[in-house]
Order: C-alpha cells, then structure tokens, then sequence
C-alpha cells in the first residue's frame, strides 16, 4: 500500500461488510446526486432508468436490493502482476492483403502503420467480407473497430449504395470510429454523418440530407432523428452494434431495439461486446440471421496492472490524491469519480492546488469534452477526472495510473477503468480509494 498518512496497515485478504450507503462514500458530499449512467441526450437523458450492470457483481449495498452487501478489498490488490510477454502471442492466418480487399484499403491500412491483422480481425474480416452476421466478443483495445471497418469499407467501395449504420454507447467511441474510418479511407470520397447527443443536432441534420456511406451515432440521437424523419432504417444494408453489453447497460435497449425494427431482414448485422450476457443473446437471437460468433476476449487483463489500494478518513481523501499526484512516477493519469458533479468540482479543485488537470462527464458539452482530451492526450495535462460512462472507449498511450477515487459500481467497472491503463505491452498501476471505515 501507498505509504501515506493517516491510515491503518492493509490487510491484504481482509474481508468485510459493505454496510455504507452510497452518499457515505462520495467525496465531497454529494450523496443526493445519481450516478452518471448514460449518454445524455437532448435532455432526455435524466428520465432513463438505470438497468443494472449486465449481472455484474455489484460492489457497496445501500438503497439496492439486489447489490451484493459484501465487499472485499482483495479484489483491488495486485502487486505481483504477471508479465504480459508470458501470453502466448497469437499467430495470424492471413495478411491484409489475403482478404481481397481493395488495394487502396491495405495501402490505408499500412499508411496507418497496421501490419499484421490482431486476432479479431485475422478471424471476423473473411466472414464479414462473405456477408455473414458476426458477433464479435472482443474488449476495447482489440483492433476491432478497423476489424469492422475494414470489410465494410470494402463492401462500400463495391456498392456505394450501401449503408452502414453503426450504434455505439458514447460520443466519444462514435468520434473515434468515424476518426478511424476517415484514416483508413482516404481519397475514397466516403462519407460519414456522426449522430451524438449532447451536440447542436442541425449540422447533424444537414450532414444526413447529404449522400452517406456511414451513420455513426450513439443510440438516443439517431432515434431522434429517425422520429424527426432524417434517418431512414430501412435504406440499412449493414447495421453495426459495437460495444453492445455496454450500450444495454446504459439502458439503450429500447432504443437499440426500434432502430434494429426496420433495418430490412437481409441487411448484415454484426454485434461486438466485450461481454456476453442474456440480455445480448436475446437481441442476437432476434436481429443476427445465423450468426458466426468469434470470441478473442484475452484471459485476465488485470493480471498485468499492478493494483493496490489506499485507506482514507474522508475528511483527508482529496490530500491524499494532491500528494499521490504530486509524485513525479504519476505522470499521466485518470482519476475516476462516480458523479458528474463531484468529477467536476474534482478536477476544477486539482486546478487550485496546482495540478494540471481537467474533467470529461456527461454534463459538459461536446467541445469541452473533446478539448480535455486533447489536452490530456497531448500532455498538456497530467491528469484527467472521469466519470465511467465519459471515459468508455478513450485510448490514451501511457497512462501510467488508474486512480479509483470514488469505487467502481461493479467488478465490470472496475476492470474497464483500470484497462485504461497497461496498454499492449506496458504494465500500468491501478490505486483504489477505500474509506477506512469499510472494514
Ligand atoms: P480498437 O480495439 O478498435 O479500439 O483499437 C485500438 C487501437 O489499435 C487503435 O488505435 C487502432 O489504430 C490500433 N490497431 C487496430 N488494428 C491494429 C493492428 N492490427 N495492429 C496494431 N494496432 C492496431
């Protein structure tokens, strides 16, 4: 454990009853706010009703019926991460070039300095590329978003009548995918609208009167627009859920199931989830035609981060964060909170004791998102304030610690925070906020 005052030795296989509630547990004192839980969009946002973290394990008890009351601290600890050069590397049975894609695509593909096809892309191209449904399971960081680009970028480039509609949980992974298309399709003259909340809807609007190879949006704004009649659903030839477990956590899938409704029947359906959960396997069972699953999920990503938790008495919590990031070794880093309010006051608080830092949640706009991420993606900041819905998707290179300040919700939220850091072959640290009364 961090070696910082006041706080009592850890236990490392100590367990305890999680009898606190929630607002017992959040900093600064913001215990009447809710948790951030989706992508809010055109102010409809606050009316959605929380659906569960897929049967995650939930951590912390008061108020939920269903949460687990037991907590264990061990779950944070790891200080004997295993080196991740001991995975066995995978070997791939294709080239870019094997898949017949067009010779543009793969001149992109190299141009984007991509050489060898990741695992899920040496085994979803070829299917995709035949017409097949796929669900693909396959976390963040897999390479699958150019593993669905790339044949669809194929197909399009054969028919340039096709449609592509692809579904994501949060603005920013939309942003990202459409970032991802732009690079692997240069010159082709294809073309995009991305469809997020949270943004002036008319530019999105005027985009779609334009000829489109490719809507990109998160779930709540393109079921807005096809109500106001500028996306029509049934042009789709293919329909793309990326990240579907999460999108259905954030309690999407009303909307995700009136967009899928018109997409015609011999349109291609491919759902990537890092997850597989009943609620998925009921969407699959009926929207996928004879679906070809391919799973690449890695074993045990958390294995390499190193991961240790700090006790604090409440009153010293945010000194303790000022003096961990104060140390040199903490040179760039996500700090999660569990409230857009509480995210918000962390980051601008950092600010006055002198740290570099910003925030991304759901309150802020679209612009003010986007700009602390550039600015924590260029170092201009060190550190970056999230809550777990702003930071799904976000690919940041070397960051060097995951700091939980306020814990995750579930075991799930925890790995997904904590991948954010001991990307590919680099090892990250994770550090866990624990009160010292949660014994
Ligand atoms: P994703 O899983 O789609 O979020 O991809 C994560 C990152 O991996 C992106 O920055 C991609 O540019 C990169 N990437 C995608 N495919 C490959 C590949 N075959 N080899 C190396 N990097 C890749």
């Amino acid at each position: 454990m961090y070696q910082l005052p006041p706080m009592p030795p850890e236990r490392r296989t100590q367990r305890s009853s999680f009898s606190s509630n929630r607002s017992g547990r959040q900093s600064h004192g913001h215990g009447h706010q809710r948790p951030e839980h989706r992508d809010t969009r055109s102010g409809q946002g606050a009316h959605r009703p929380y659906r569960g973290g897929g049967g995650g394990r939930r951590f912390g008890g008061g108020g939920r019926g269903k949460s687990r009351s037991t907590f264990d601290v061990a779950m944070y600890i790891n200080k004997n991460p295993v080196a991740i050069e001991a995975e066995a590397p995978y070997t791939p049975t294709h080239t870019f070039k094997d898949f017949g894609l067009w010779p543009e695509v793969v001149r992109a593909v190299e141009k984007a300095g991509i050489t060898v096809p990741s695992p899920i892309q040496d085994q979803v191209i070829k299917p995709i590329l035949e017409g097949r449904d796929v669900v693909g399971l396959a976390q963040t960081g897999t390479g699958k978003t150019a593993a669905f680009l790339l044949p669809t970028i194929h197909q399009t480039l054969e028919n340039r009548e096709r449609l592509t509609l692809i579904l994501t949980p949060t603005r920013e992974l939309a942003i990202q995918i459409e970032q991802e298309l732009r690079k692997l399709t240069p010159h082709m003259k294809m073309f995009a609208t991305v469809c997020v909340g949270g943004t002036n809807i008319r530019p999105q609007i005027a985009g779609l009167k334009r000829k489109n190879h490719f809507i990109i949006g998160t779930p709540g704004r393109v079921q807005d627009l096809m109500e106001r009649g500028h996306i029509n659903t049934r042009f789709v030839t293919t329909a793309i859920l990326d990240e579907a477990d999460r999108m259905l956590d954030m309690g999407f899938i009303h909307d995700m199931k009136t967009i899928l409704k018109d997409v015609p029947k011999n349109a291609q359906t491919l759902f990537f989830s890092a997850t597989m959960s009943p609620s998925i396997e009921g969407l699959v069972k009926d929207f996928l035609n004879d679906p070809l699953t391919i799973s690449v999920r890695k074993k045990e990503i958390t294995n390499a981060i190193s991961q240790d938790v700090v006790r604090y008495e409440h009153h010293h919590k945010f000194d303790l964060l000022a003096t961990l990031l104060g140390k040199p070794e903490f040179s760039r880093v996500i700090v999660f909170g569990a409230m857009k309010h509480s995210v918000e006051k962390l980051g601008a608080e950092l600010v006055k004791v002198g740290i570099p830092a910003d925030s991304i949640h759901g309150n802020k706009s679209h612009g003010q998102r986007q700009r602390a991420l550039t600015r924590f993606k260029t170092g201009q900041i060190k550190v970056l304030v999230a809550t777990d819905v702003a930071a799904r998707g976000i690919h940041v290179d070397d960051v060097s610690h995951v700091i939980n300040y306020d814990l995750p919700n579930t075991y799930e939220d925890y790995v997904h925070r904590i991948g954010r850091t001991g990307r590919g072959d680099k090892r990250g640290s994770a550090i866990t906020f624990v009160p010292a009364d949660l014994t």
